[in-house]
């Protein structure tokens, strides 16, 4: 696009809008930015939102994209694996790859999100609005009424173009939903399991009380409790549990004793961490936790929806805000191409993209299972022994976890389908037997490559079929 006197608007200023105002910033345009909720620089609004977030390979790409990666390293901590702890309170540190060089990063998300606020705003072209609730968009106009919290009163701002990244409750979709101008489908679904935030405090020195450079996963089969560094010494606890199933659910864990109860008989080394446990519980909401599929993202090439407005997904790959950045990515790739028209952007762009999306949902609710009960189990911990030696030893050999997370370059569903094949041909030898972890390495390289390429060609036979 080259006519940059057009003006923008975007909707939401998260991890998506934010990024994206400053890149269409630095590209020229004139964007004006429109959130919600108050200044996260100026008033603390973490309540109820993740603190932190697992910050990887495609993620980084698109700070590196605006430039800013230096300014993104100092608020990461690395996490070079998962520290399993088990019902006695024994740990195992299971690599995330046999490569040193594979980890994931914790990253607060108030100081992600202020800090591209800040490099969007340092563009005289780019103006953040706070405090401005969008009730409906008419993409037909291209216009949005908006909901100004400090007057009370409603507008309409006009643009010739409007994205929406206004998260997953997206006031655009609904529009779209809710106008039935245009063929909008639309899918939500709940998990079983909703969320809880607790958290870990630091020691008396302001010091880590466990292993900090760790997710840790305590997973019990059918709920599960994780834990991510924070700078500042403590760590951010996550319980995933269901709201009404169970002999321990969020439904019935009303009173001190249950809670206590609870942890005391599963989590029992992290509730010797937590003296503020029974405080966290009651005073933290429970969130549920979804799916969101929609298509089209865009009409015509007046409106896009992108990030958690578009795709929501549930956490368990640590990926919704990587994915969220790599839209702005592959969108800066296509307006790149210089192509004459929002419409053939909107259209190429989601072409590319839906898919990808799509496939990395349906691999977040796969690694909802793996994490809470899989990685205990012995296949599985013989299959990551295997893969981790193969990544040592072998550049061209990734397991599904590093093809996800760690080769930005390949998109989710390339990713999917091989890592998916891959997994089969490991967990199936090993069951036959016909993989011998006896053998030498390169045999067994060998081995899991053809039965992979065999996998995949009999999915593609089928697909075709
Ligand atoms: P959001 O971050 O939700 O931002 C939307 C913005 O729009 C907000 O600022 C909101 O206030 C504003 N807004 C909403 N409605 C309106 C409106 N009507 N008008 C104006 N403004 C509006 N992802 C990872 O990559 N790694 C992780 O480890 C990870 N962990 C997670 C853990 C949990 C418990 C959850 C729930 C999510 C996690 N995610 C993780 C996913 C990640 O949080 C989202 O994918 C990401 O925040 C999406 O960014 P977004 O900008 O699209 O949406």
């Amino acid at each position: 696009m080259k006519d940059k006197q057009q003006n923008i608007l975007i909707i939401g200023a998260g991890l998506c809008g934010s990024l994206l105002a400053l890149r269409l910033g630095q590209r020229g345009y004139n964007v004006t930015v429109m959130e919600m909720r108050p200044d996260m620089r100026k008033v603390d609004i973490s309540a109820g939102r993740s603190i932190n977030l697992a910050f990887s390979d495609r993620g980084i790409k698109a700070m590196n994209m605006v430039g800013i990666l230096d300014k993104v390293m100092p608020l990461c901590i690395p996490m070079n694996g998962r520290m399993l702890h088990d019902l006695e309170g024994n740990t195992i540190l299971s690599p995330y790859s046999g490569r040193e060089e594979e980890y994931i990063n914790s990253i607060s998300r108030g100081g992600l999100n202020s800090l591209l606020l800040d490099e969007a705003e340092m563009h005289d072209n780019v103006t953040i609005h706070f405090n401005k609730k969008c009730l409906s968009v008419d993409f037909e106009k291209t216009t949005a009424t908006f909901k100004d919290y400090n007057s009370q009163s409603e507008f309409v701002e006009d643009a010739d173009v409007i994205f929406a990244t206004d998260g997953a409750g997206s006031a655009m979709r609904k529009s779209y939903y809710l106008s039935k101008k245009f063929l909008f489908s639309f899918s939500q679904n709940w998990l079983s399991h909703g969320y809880k935030e607790l958290s870990i405090l630091p020691n008396e020195n302001g010091d880590f009380k466990t292993f900090k450079n760790a997710l840790h996963i305590w997973g019990r089969e059918s709920f599960m409790l994780i834990a991510l560094p924070n700078l500042d010494g403590s760590f951010t606890v996550t319980l995933f549990l269901s709201y009404d199933e169970g002999e321990y659910n969020f439904n019935n864990l009303t009173t001190k004793e249950n809670v206590l109860e609870f942890f005391g008989k599963y989590f029992k080394d992290a509730l010797e961490l937590m003296p503020n446990l029974a405080e966290d519980f009651f005073e933290n909401p429970t969130s549920p936790l979804g799916t969101v599929k929609c298509s089209p993202w865009h009409y015509k090439g007046n409106t896009l929806l992108m990030g958690d407005a578009a795709h929501a997904i549930v956490p368990f790959y640590g990926q919704g805000m990587n994915a969220s950045f790599e839209d702005v990515t592959v969108l800066d790739q296509v307006l790149e191409e210089g192509h004459k028209d929002w419409e053939t952007i909107f259209k190429i762009y989601e072409s590319r993209r839906k898919k990808d999306t799509d496939a990395i949902a349906d691999l977040a609710i796969d690694n909802f299972h793996e994490m809470k009960g899989h990685v205990n189990h012995p296949n599985f911990r013989e299959k990551r022994k295997l893969e981790m030696a193969l990544e040592k030893e072998f550049p061209e050999y990734a397991s599904k976890y590093s093809l996800v997370t760690f080769n930005e370059d390949m998109g989710y569903q390339e990713a999917m389908l091989r890592g998916r094949a891959q997994d089969k041909a490991i967990l199936n030898m090993l069951a036959e037997g016909t993989l011998n972890m006896e053998d030498d390495l390169k045999t067994n390289f060998e081995k899991v490559k053809v039965e992979t390429d065999h996998i995949l060609e009999e999915d593609r036979i089928a697909k075709n079929a």
